[in-house]
């Protein structure tokens, strides 16, 4: 059995008791909300705090305000089980909702929370092993060792982002707030995430993520396909969060298609959303951005399934949610492969 190591926990009362107690702790401290991502790293010793500060009693990360037509805002502390489950959001924001509700399994929906969600560390075979395991390969990059095992002459960490909700938050245009005691900012969810397996993220380690914002639900829509080996459980190995919004003539007006788990980020398409732009949703014009797609997704040997039928399944997939999204059946065959755990379209 994996324990963990030794550390410090205290438990804040108020936001501000928390972004003190991480400015009196510096770069030994992180925050905990769920746990269900940062412990099992710190069982294995990959991410190893001396303080972890737990973010459980702080009321201001567990509150929804707003409207759909206005905009809502999800407190980053809102287990995975309550963000699914709330009627605006799987009204309004199905996107949202669906990406949420496959993550994993209701256990760790109930204790996992959106902020942790979005934070949630990258992820590669090499490096989510036990400590033994890494040591066994003298360890990575990403974590007390020199070389990349899957790119050995690379200078960078190809580690892939798992996130279910990140790809749909950036299909969407949602924003997050970011709160330290240096003051606060909002970001664009696409600007939260860098193109590197390590420095993963575009936040300061003593930022606190305190609140989601999501857009006004006026006339747009989105969607967001998940492949994984299971049904249930498994992190997905290409997600696909696709959102346009129509106009009044039926032909597309704005289009975003966000490919996850085939790269260190959230990986827009622009190729693919270019030839959609003033055209209705056709079979032929949903091929060709479906074709643009495929040279986007640039999936490596590093987590489950064959490379080159990840990348066959990013095609399929956007062309899959597109057809969704413009009232079309899924048109053609899957590319043939160990198709099990496919957790779309329904
Ligand atoms: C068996 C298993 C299967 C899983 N399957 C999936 C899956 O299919 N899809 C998926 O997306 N995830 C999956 N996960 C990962 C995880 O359960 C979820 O991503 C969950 O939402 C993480 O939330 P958490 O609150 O538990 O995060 P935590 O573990 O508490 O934190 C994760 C990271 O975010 C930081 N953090 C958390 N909250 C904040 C905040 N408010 N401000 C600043 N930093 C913060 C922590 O310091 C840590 O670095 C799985 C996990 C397990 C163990
Ligand atoms: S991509 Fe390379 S450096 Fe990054 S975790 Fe995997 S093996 Fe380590």
């Amino acid at each position: 059995m994996l324990r963990l190591p030794k550390f410090r926990y205290l438990q804040p009362k108020s936001l501000r008791e928390a972004l003190r107690m991480m400015a009196d702790a510096g770069t030994e401290a992180m925050y905990v909300a769920g746990g269900t991502d940062l412990y099992p790293n710190m069982k294995r010793r990959q991410q190893t705090p001396k303080v972890v500060i737990g973010l459980g009693q702080l009321e201001p990360l567990r509150m929804k305000r707003g409207k759909p037509e206005d905009g809502m805002v999800l407190g980053a502390g809102l287990t995975l089980t309550e963000v699914c489950t709330d009627k605006r959001v799987r009204g309004s924001y199905p996107a949202v909702a669906k990406a949420a509700e496959l993550i994993s399994t209701p256990l760790l929906r109930n204790m996992g929370s959106i902020g942790g969600n979005l934070l949630l560390d990258t992820r590669c075979n090499y490096y989510d092993q036990n400590y033994e395991w890494r040591k066994a390969i003298h360890f990575c990059m990403k974590k007390d060792g020199e070389i990349c095992w899957v790119a050995p002459s690379s200078p960078r960490c190809w580690a892939v982002q798992s996130s279910d909700c990140v790809p749909v938050m950036v299909a969407i245009r949602a924003k997050v707030r970011l709160v330290s005691t240096s003051g606060e900012r909002m970001l664009d969810a696409a600007d939260l995430y860098n193109d590197d397996g390590i420095q993963h993220l575009n936040k300061q380690p003593e930022e606190l993520l305190t609140e989601i914002h999501l857009p006004p639900a006026n006339g747009w829509r989105a969607t967001y396909w998940k492949l994984r080996r299971r049904g249930s459980f498994d992190f997905p190995v290409l997600g696909v969060a696709t959102c346009i919004k129509l106009a009044s003539d039926g032909t597309v007006e704005t289009a975003k298609i966000i490919l996850g788990g085939v790269g260190s980020h959230p990986i827009e398409v622009l190729a693919a959303q270019k030839p959609l732009l003033g055209k209705k949703l056709t079979r032929e014009t949903i091929q060709e951005a479906a074709a643009a797609a495929y040279p986007a997704a640039k999936p490596l040997d590093n987590t489950d399934y064959a490379m080159a039928w990840r990348k066959d399944m990013a095609r399929y997939y956007v062309a899959g949610t597109l057809a969704e999204l413009g009232g079309l059946p899924p048109g053609g065959q899957p590319p043939e492969g160990p198709l099990v755990g496919i957790s779309s379209p329904n």
